[in-house]
């Protein structure tokens, strides 16, 4: 019998969501996202890169606006009305002082209970080597859940130290502690990654429709077996 994972705690009232590029919480964390959302829950996505380096037939100065308005789109479609962008290069993101400041200063603006990001891990699935940009952001965001904290630390930003982060949830790993039940936010996940056009054209010849259904109903299918026979996202979780 497969592991069976917790449900994720649901004590909470706002969370953050952090990652490099547009398009990462739209591969499958956007369907829980729509179930916090329905919820009541407040959910703001933060953006460490426009996506610029990310679509090979368009040049960055074009792919970034086009990369935002879709990532906007996205969000929309799972009831999260506040996306910002930091203005960190696509594909060459540095761990390091300046973007654990910014996002320390996020989560001091923001005030969050839950963090979100995604896989930090060297690898995806243990053979598939993960990106730079993935591993900076995911690690900064660990350690920026108590840089936020400290109020020695980082003490210009603008909003006060925020020492209540509860929980880091970090999708997309190879093994996972907890999951949502997705069943209600499954079809938004869908349209949410479908959102990503350009994206995806450039990425694949399948119809966008039926690539972003391939992809989020069978990684969701796929956790069931290890969530009751549920759909679910898949988070490890770090508490605090
Ligand atoms: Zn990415």
């Amino acid at each position: 019998m497969t592991l069976q994972l917790e449900p994720m705690p649901d004590d909470w009232q706002r969370a953050l969501a952090i990652v490099a590029h547009p398009d990462d919480l739209e591969y499958g964390c956007a369907s829980a996202v729509a179930t916090w959302t329905d919820a009541g829950r407040e959910v703001v996505y933060l953006m460490a890169t426009r996506g610029e380096a990310g679509i090979d037939t368009l040049d960055p100065a074009t792919a970034g606006p086009v990369r935002e308005r879709e990532e906007l789109a996205s969000a929309a479609l799972v009831g999260v009305t506040s996306v910002e962008f930091l203005d960190h290069a696509d594909g060459v993101i540095e761990y390091g002082t300046a973007l654990r400041r910014d996002l320390a200063a996020a989560i001091r603006r923001h005030r969050p209970e839950l963090l979100i990001t995604l896989n930090f891990d060297d690898t995806w699935g243990g053979t598939h080597w993960n990106t730079p940009d993935h591993r900076a952001v995911g690690r900064a965001v660990m350690d920026a859940a108590g840089d936020a904290g400290n109020r020695w630390i980082f003490p210009d930003t603008v909003a006060a130290p925020w020492d209540g982060v509860r929980w880091v949830a970090v999708a997309g790993v190879n093994n996972p502690t907890h999951a949502v039940d997705v069943t209600d936010g499954l079809e938004r996940g869908v349209r949410s990654l479908m959102e990503h056009r350009a994206y995806i054209q450039a990425l694949t010849d399948k119809d966008p429709e039926q690539y972003a259904r391939d992809q989020i109903e069978g990684f969701a299918r796929q956790e069931a077996e290890r969530f009751g026979g549920r759909p679910a996202v898949t988070f490890r979780l770090y508490p605090r």
